[in-house]
C-alpha cells in the first residue's frame, strides 16, 4: 500500500509520534511504511505542546494538577483503540484516561505522563455529525460515550421521548456519568443512570472493541457500569426512553426538624414503582444555612418576597431542611396533577406556611442548574476550586450524621456556603453486579457538600471534609464515598469491601497492564 501524505502533515505526524514515543521512553522503532500507518494517523491527532496539554491537566475541582504527555483528539473509536493497542503492546506502556467533560473534582480523568483522550472531539465528527440516534419504535437511543446529557435530552425530545434517570446537571458526558452512577431525584424510582443502560460498545484495556449487555459479554457490561473508567472506554451506550412529559409541578417544603424531614422523605420514596402513577417523579432535599439568601448558585427557587421570612427562620434554627419534589404532567394529566400533588402532600409534616411551588417546562426543570452556571461564569466564579465531598449514608445512621456533621462540624466551622444535598434512595433500584459501591441498607442517603472556594481558601474545606470522614470513622458510620477518591490501596480495598476481589479480578481480565483511568489512583497509587 502506498501512503500519500502531504509533506507537512507527514512530517508533523512523524515528529509528534516520535516525540511522544521518546518522552514515554518507548523504544519500538517506527516503521511508517507498513503496520504503523495507524500510528502515524494517530500522531496527527495528538497534541503535545504545553498550551494544548494545559486543559487535560486540570478539572472542575481545580485542586489536582497532573500533566499528560499528550492529548489525543480522536475522530472515531478506532483512534482510541489504536492508541490503547499502541500502549498495550509496548514494553513500557503508558496510562490512558478518557476525558469526558472534565467535571471530576479529584483528577480522575487525568493521566500523568500518559495520554488523555479528548472524548468530546468525537461529538461532532462521528456518524455523519450525530452521535445520538433515536429509535422511536424500540424506545431507545444509541448515544456516543462522548455526548453530553443535555444533547441527549434535546435529541430525544424532538421525538417526544426522554431517558428516565438524570443527573442534576446535564453538561456531563454519558461515559463520565456511567463510569460513576449518575444520580439525582429520579434515582429512588428509576435507579441511577447505570441501571438504565441496555447495552454498550466498549474498548477494553487490551484494545478489544466489544459490544456488551446483560446477555453478551455480561462481565464487561457490569464491570464498566460504575467502574470508574478502569475496564474500558465506553464509545456507545443504548439508553431506554419513555414518552416525555410536557411540564412539571415543582414543590419545596421547609422543615426545622430533621426527623420529620427524613420521615417524610422516606415515606414519599416508598412509592417507587416505575409504573405507579401515584409515585413522585423526583425527590431531593437540601440544607438551607445562613448565607444571605435561601437560594444558591444551583438554584433560584424561592419567591423574592418570601426571602426575609425564610432567612429569619434560618437565623433562628441555624439549619433548615428543604424537601423538594416534582410531579410530571402533560395534556392528558394537566387537569388532575394538582389534585395528585395535594394527595401527596397530605400528612406531610413541614412547617405550616413554608410550602412553595412552581410550574415549569420539563426541559427547564431538567436543565435547572444551567442558569446558575452561566451566572457564575459571567462573574468569573465557575472556574474556582471545588473541594466537594459526596457520601452515601445508611438510613439507620443519618440521624447521627445530622447531629455530628450538619449540626456539629458544619455549624461549628461555619464556612459552608454552597449547596448541601441530602436525600434518600432505594438499594433495590441498583444492580449489585455492577461496580458501583453503595451501603448495605435498603434505604440510604446521598449527602453532597458542593463547595466552591477561593483559590487560597480551599484547604479549609478540605480540613472540614477530613473532619467529617474522621467523625464517621470514629462513630462507626458505614459511609461509602460517591465519586470516590482515595490515595492508598488499603482505602480502596476498604471502599469496595466485598466487591474488591471481583473488581480486581475484572481489572486483570480487561486491563491487565493497568492502562486505563490512572487518575483514579486505584491500581497505581504508589
Ligand atoms: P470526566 O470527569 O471527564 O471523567 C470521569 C471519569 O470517567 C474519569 O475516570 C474518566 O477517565 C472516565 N471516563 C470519562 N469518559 C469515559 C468513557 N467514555 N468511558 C469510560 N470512562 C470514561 N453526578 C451525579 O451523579 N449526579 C449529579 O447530579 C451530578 N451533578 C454534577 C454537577 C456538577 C456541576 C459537576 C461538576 C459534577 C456533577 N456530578 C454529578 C458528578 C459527575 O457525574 C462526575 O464527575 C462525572 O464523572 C463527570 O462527567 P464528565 O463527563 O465530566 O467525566
Amino acid at each position: 500500500m502506498v501512503m500519500s501524505f502531504q509533506f507537512p502533515a507527514y512530517f508533523t505526524a512523524i515528529f509528534i509520534i516520535t516525540r511522544v514515543m521518546s518522552i514515554m521512553k518507548i523504544s519500538k522503532p517506527l516503521d511508517v511504511h507498513h503496520k504503523d500507518i495507524r500510528a502515524v494517523d494517530l500522531a496527527t491527532k495528538l497534541s503535545v505542546d504545553p498550551s494544548a496539554i494545559e486543559s487535560p491537566s486540570r478539572d472542575f475541582g481545580g485542586i489536582v494538577k497532573a500533566e499528560p504527555e499528550a492529548f489525543l483528539h480522536p475522530s472515531a473509536p478506532q483512534d482510541i483503540a489504536a492508541l490503547i493497542k499502541f500502549s498495550y503492546s509496548n514494553s513500557v506502556p503508558f496510562g490512558i484516561a478518557a476525558k469526558g467533560h472534565g467535571h471530576s473534582v479529584r483528577g480522575q480523568a487525568m493521566a500523568e505522563n500518559g495520554v488523555v483522550v479528548d472524548m468530546r472531539s468525537m461529538a461532532n465528527k462521528r456518524r455523519n455529525g450525530t452521535g445520538i440516534r433515536v429509535s422511536i419504535d424500540r424506545l431507545y437511543a444509541d448515544v456516543g460515550g462522548e455526548q453530553l446529557w443535555i444533547d441527549v435530552l434535546n435529541a430525544t425530545l424532538e421525538y417526544g421521548l426522554a431517558p428516565v434517570s438524570w443527573t442534576d446537571y446535564l453538561y456531563l458526558t454519558v461515559g463520565g456519568t456511567l463510569s460513576n452512577a449518575g444520580i439525582s431525584g429520579q434515582t429512588f424510582r428509576y435507579g441511577p443512570q447505570i441501571s438504565n443502560v441496555l447495552e454498550m460498545d466498549v474498548i477494553t484495556g487490551k484494545a478489544d472493541f466489544l459490544t456488551c449487555s446483560p446477555r453478551m459479554n455480561s462481565e464487561l457490561f457490569y464491570a464498566v457500569l460504575g467502574g470508574l473508567g478502569q475496564f474500558g472506554i465506553i464509545t456507545r451506550a443504548r439508553i431506554p426512553l419513555q414518552p416525555a412529559p410536557k411540564r412539571v409541578k415543582w414543590v419545596r417544603l421547609l422543615y426545622d426538624d430533621f426527623s420529620s424531614f427524613t420521615k417524610d422523605q422516606e415515606l414519599l420514596i416508598s412509592k417507587n414503582g416505575r409504573k405507579d402513577k401515584s409515585a413522585l417523579d423526583y425527590l431531593e432535599g437540601s440544607l438551607l444555612m445562613d448565607q444571605g439568601s435561601p437560594d444558591n448558585w444551583r438554584s433560584s427557587f424561592f419567591p423574592y418576597k418570601d426571602h426575609p421570612k425564610i432567612i429569619s427562620l434560618i437565623t433562628k434554627h441555624g439549619i433548615i431542611y428543604c424537601l423538594e419534589i416534582v410531579k410530571h404532567y402533560d395534556d392528558r394529566t394537566k387537569h388532575t396533577v394538582d389534585k395528585e400533588m395535594e394527595q401527596v402532600l397530605q400528612g406531610m409534616n413541614y412547617m405550616p406556611g413554608f410550602i412553595f411551588g412552581k410550574d415549569v417546562g420539563y426541559e427547564e426543570f431538567l436543565n435547572r442548574v444551567r442558569s446558575g452556571e452561566l451566572k457564575l461564569k459571567s462573574q468569573g466564579l465557575w472556574d474556582v476550586p471545588h473541594p466537594w465531598l459526596n457520601l452515601f449514608i445508611p438510613k439507620s445512621q443519618i440521624s447521627d450524621f445530622n447531629n455530628g456533621v450538619f449540626r456539629g462540624i458544619v455549624l461549628e466551622r461555619n464556612i459552608t456556603t454552597g449547596p448541601v444535598l441530602v436525600y434518600p434512595m432505594n438499594r433495590q433500584k441498583w444492580d449489585d453486579r455492577m461496580s458501583a459501591v453503595i451501603p448495605d441498607e435498603e434505604i440510604f442517603y446521598t449527602v453532597g457538600f458542593l463547595h466552591s472556594s477561593g483559590f487560597d481558601t480551599w484547604k479549609a474545606f478540605e480540613d472540614q471534609n477530613k473532619d467529617i470522614m474522621r467523625f464517621c470513622n470514629k462513630t462507626g458510620i458505614m459511609l461509602k464515598q460517591y465519586l470516590p477518591h482515595y490515595s492508598t490501596k488499603e482505602e480502596w480495598v476498604h471502599h469496595f469491601g466485598s466487591k474488591w476481589k471481583v473488581f480486581q479480578h475484572r481489572k486483570y481480565q480487561f486491563d491487565p497492564r493497568m492502562l486505563l483511568s490512572p487518575g483514579q489512583r486505584i491500581f497505581n497509587n504508589n
